[in-house]
């Protein structure tokens, strides 16, 4: 079997693998999307460390857009062959490809507009709406823990990772004389999390590539960050009469802050403060979550007994509709409205920001990682006053952070789920997905388990194995 690292290699984004079995099977691991600086990633993103049309399938990790964003492109590029993925996955990625297709054809046509002052032609978007829904017919769903033969000599199945709806760590058998198991842990969830069921631990393999996100940081304790959103809530709209904007990822965080503040209103904390979902594929995103109860754990499955909807109470609105979400400038009392981005780079929630933000009475609750140079990094960097959209404004609302929120495994959860595997046989450890300090430290941690197996691959790099 041959390796090759196409993407996520000593970075964070970009998931995408290919693995060729000794029979001439071509495998895509992911096909994520390079998310990151604009200049940079333009390039990594246009082209592809292998021929599209030679692969033969698509194993698809979960729905994040770092993990299965290309994937239209690799179908406009001549790919034809199926894409595995859980049916909640498969649920997901309709609206997340398709936001992101948005994305980037408004992208490219801002960028397109320097280009003819530049004299430069134009670029085409990355893909578009229809590139979208054709990849969208191509997707077949393999249900967790069932072995599915992609022919006579090679099988794979996903076992629940715990990380978002849907996420899946893969297990690949191939026969024969050189047969083997293959793990990829594509993103590891964490375990007692509210919604989700925590990491089914993998079957034993011999050749592991795994994430390593979080292999030099630790995560703040969950049972402290859900009193803390109740006194910031408190604090904000019960004391100072404000609003409370939380930017929010429309995937998996907006769920859960969804779901806490049920809980809140379940203990009629919440009384009648209302509270606005304003994001159109934050509200469809919640709607799928409906529908995949299967996915849950015991924790929300004992709630679902007496709460048939979870992410839902009396006073919560969800707003699809731009003038409805204009209106909320007006709207007099407190409340809480969540909105996405999560990094308050773009989309609604930088005019609610806009608007509030010169607001002693108000907070703004960051809940996620913010990239570097983004207008949630600038707030919670304590820049002061900062720009939104075009305008000065002087940062007078309280700015605050809940980091305990991460969908990824921390160090010492990723050492726990990978442990098991490290003293049942593994023969090598391929390092991806995190940054390169970030997978020296896990390297450094895991060594004295598990001995000189591990590798941490650079983009484009190949191993038989
Ligand atoms: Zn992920």
């Amino acid at each position: 079997m041959r390796l090759r690292f196409c993407g996520a290699a000593r970075t964070v984004t970009g998931s995408c693998h290919l693995v060729q079995t000794d029979g001439g099977l071509n495998l895509l691991l992911d096909c994520g999307l390079f998310q990151g600086r604009q200049a940079y990633i333009d390039d990594w993103n246009m082209r592809f460390a292998f021929v599209p049309k030679e692969i033969d399938a698509v194993i698809l990790s979960h729905a994040h857009i770092d993990h299965a964003g290309r994937i239209p492109k690799l179908v406009k590029e001549g790919f034809r062959g199926p894409i595995y993925c859980t049916p909640a996955t498969h649920a997901l990625v309709a609206p997340l490809l398709l936001d992101c297709a948005h994305i980037q054809q408004k992208d490219s046509e801002y960028h397109n507009k320097h280009r003819k002052r530049q004299g430069l032609p134009p670029l085409d978007p990355l893909y578009t709406p229809n590139d979208v829904h054709r990849c969208l017919q191509m997707f077949q769903t393999v249900p967790y823990e069932n072995w599915f033969s992609l022919n006579s000599k090679v099988r794979f199945q996903f076992r629940d990772a715990g990380h978002i709806l849907g996420s899946a760590t893969v297990s690949i058998e191939t026969d024969g004389p050189h047969g083997l198991r293959l793990g990829f842990t594509g993103d590891v969830g964490r375990p007692d999390r509210p919604i989700l069921r925590d990491p089914n631990p993998m079957l034993p393999c011999d050749i592991l590539i795994s994430e390593s996100t979080y292999g030099d940081k630790l995560h703040p304790d969950r049972h402290r960050e859900e009193a803390m959103l109740w006194e910031i809530v408190y604090d904000t709209c019960f004391q100072r009469l404000g609003k409370l904007l939380i930017p929010a990822f429309s995937l998996g965080r907006t769920q859960e802050i969804l779901y806490l503040l049920n809980r809140l209103d379940q203990q009629k904390l919440l009384r009648h403060l209302p509270v606005f979902l304003d994001s159109p594929l934050s509200v469809d995103i919640t709607a799928i979550y409906r529908k995949h109860l299967d996915c849950f754990d015991d924790e929300i499955r004992q709630l679902l007994l007496t709460d048939p909807n979870p992410f839902g109470f009396p006073q919560l609105t969800f707003i699809t509709d731009v003038e409805q979400s204009k209106q909320l400038n007006d709207y007099p009392g407190p409340a809480i409205i969540i909105s996405a981005s999560g990094m308050a780079e773009a989309g609604r929630i930088v005019h609610h920001i806009k608007n509030n933000i010169e607001d002693e009475r108000c907070t703004i609750l960051f809940v996620g990682h913010c990239a570097e140079g983004t207008l949630g990094w600038r707030l919670r960097q304590g820049i002061n006053p900062v720009r939104v959209l075009g305008q000065h404004k002087t940062v007078k609302a309280r700015i605050a952070a809940l980091d305990g929120f991460s969908a990824h495994a921390d160090q010492l959860e990723l050492m726990q789920f990978l442990k098991p595997l490290l003293t049942s046989g593994l023969k090598q450890l391929f390092l991806v997905h995190g940054t390169y300090e970030s997978q020296i430290a896990l390297q450094q941690l895991l060594q004295p388990v598990c001995g000189d197996i591990i590798s941490i691959p650079d983009f484009g790099q190949e191993v038989v194995v």
